[in-house]
């Protein structure tokens, strides 16, 4: 069987253009949409991520706010921070990028946001939103995983569908989704004993650990769909996903390569929840 590679970066800017289109409404009515990007301390992967979404927002057409703070910021200054950009009427979007200092809590920080411009869609209210199949913003990844998916033709309609790693940022609303788009959906965990037993039943298995090598062909049923949603760095300074790709080749009808596959998707549901939160407040305004 011939694996076909899931091209993520031809999809983003083929979404983006598709943005790009809305932005130029929203500014012939007076809105710019503007995404405020909170970063606290200076983890270097977390500057890379916050520069990739900066940058995406600029050539997509939105004013992007750019706030670094030092990591020993109080929780209280940082919360108060997040009051203002809730009150500032061209702030559509608000991202505080994890991970977070130690002294300060993420969930306080995450529900702090303004649930219209919580654009990651963590805040407990879209989590419930999401859960009961109203969804205001999906979270971003997984959001990103179902357009390449739909993309890919890939119908999750009456699929078996096996997420590795149940994180609030991934694998649980990944979850969701698929089960709102009629998937079976399995979600495995650190303790689940043995991940071949449920990914050798899969239709579609979506790979969100961060454990090089993790997903082997020999753990497929032929003809699966495989996104790899890991992001992994190599002794050599190699960005790989969580899938052994050489062994799945000829194995799964797909594979969505790292990088190149999720990655460019994920930026790109961040540009799109922010644009329908500044449409939403035109509409909130009438
Ligand atoms: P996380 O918060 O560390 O969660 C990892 C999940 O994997 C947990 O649920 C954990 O189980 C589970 N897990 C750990 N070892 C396992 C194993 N051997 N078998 C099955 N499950 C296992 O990570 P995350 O934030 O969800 O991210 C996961 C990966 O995706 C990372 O590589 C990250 O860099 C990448 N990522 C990529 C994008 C993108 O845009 N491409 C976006 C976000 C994240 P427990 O719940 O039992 O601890």
């Amino acid at each position: 069987m011939e694996t076909k590679l899931i091209d993520g970066s031809a999809l983003a800017a083929r979404t983006r253009a598709k943005l790009r289109e809305r932005v130029r409404g929203l500014l012939a009515r007076g809105c710019t949409p503007g995404l405020a990007v909170v970063i606290v301390g200076d983890d270097p992967a977390s500057k890379t991520y916050v520069r990739n979404k900066v940058r995406a927002c600029i050539e997509t057409g939105l004013r992007s706010e750019h706030i670094e703070l030092p990591a020993s910021i109080p929780e209280l200054e940082l919360l108060a921070r997040i009051a203002a950009l809730n009150a500032d009427p061209g702030v559509h979007g608000i991202l505080v990028q994890l991970p977070l200092p130690k002294h300060v809590s993420g969930a306080r920080v995450i529900q702090a946001i303004a649930p219209e411009k919580d654009v990651d869609g963590f805040h407990p209210a879209n989590v419930g939103l999401l859960a009961t199949g109203h969804p205001r913003f999906a979270p971003c990844t997984p959001a990103g995983v179902m357009l390449l998916l739909e993309d890919a033709g890939v119908n999750p309609w009456a699929k078996h569908a096996v997420i590795l790693g149940a994180s609030n940022i991934v694998g649980k609303p990944m979850a969701l989704l698929l089960l709102a788009q009629g998937a079976t959906v399995t979600l495995c965990n650190s303790k689940t004993p043995d991940l071949s037993l449920h990914t050798r039943m899969a239709d579609i298995v979506v790979a969100a650990v961060g454990r090089p090598g993790l997903v082997r062909g020999e753990m497929l049923k032929p003809g699966a769909v495989l996104i790899d949603v890991g992001i992994n760095r190599t002794a050599e300074g190699r960005l790989v996903g969580d899938v052994d790709t050489a062994s799945v080749m000829g194995i799964a009808s797909h594979v969505s390569p790292v990088p190149g596959g999720v990655g460019p998707m994920t930026v790109t549901m961040l540009l799109a929840n922010t644009v329908l939160a500044a449409e939403a407040s035109l509409g909130a305004r009438g």
